[in-house]
């Protein structure tokens, strides 16, 4: 991707992680997923009471890409609201690849933007 495709994809994940629901954590993340078509998808983390079933980011802007029929996809950025690199959790890593194992993630922090494949992520993701 471009220099300025990734810097817009890292705006629209710091746009989605403004929306974040996170009143235990106070721990926002923002994801944005980038389809091969150039359609882009927004997630937040959103937690609940009972913390398990919290959602994350990543898989938020997956599932939203996905329930609108989106199966070819490009890059993610992910931004967290400490300033640090956020890394997605093993079970985003299984999903993103499980259906999107193309896909360059981008983690943007003040310190610059960091890039990794999925493989680099989960080397070994579970298969049935
Ligand atoms: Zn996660």
């Amino acid at each position: 991707m471009l220099p300025s495709e990734i810097e817009r994809l890292v705006k629209e994940a710091e746009k989605a992680r403004d929306t974040a629901i996170v009143p235990y954590s106070r721990f926002r993340v923002g994801a944005a997923l980038i389809t091969i078509d150039g359609k882009t998808y927004a997630g937040c983390n959103i937690e609940n009471i009972s913390l398990m079933l919290s959602f994350c980011a990543e898989r938020a802007a997956l599932i939203k890409a996905l329930t609108e029929g989106e199966k070819r996809f490009r890059a993610m950025a992910v931004v967290s609201g400490d300033g640090r690199y956020c890394f997605p959790c093993g079970s985003c890593r299984q999903m993103l690849a499980e259906f999107a194992p193309g896909l360059d993630i981008y983690l943007a922090s003040p310190k610059g933007i960091k890039k990794f494949s999925v493989s680099e992520l989960l080397p070994h993701r579970f298969q049935k």
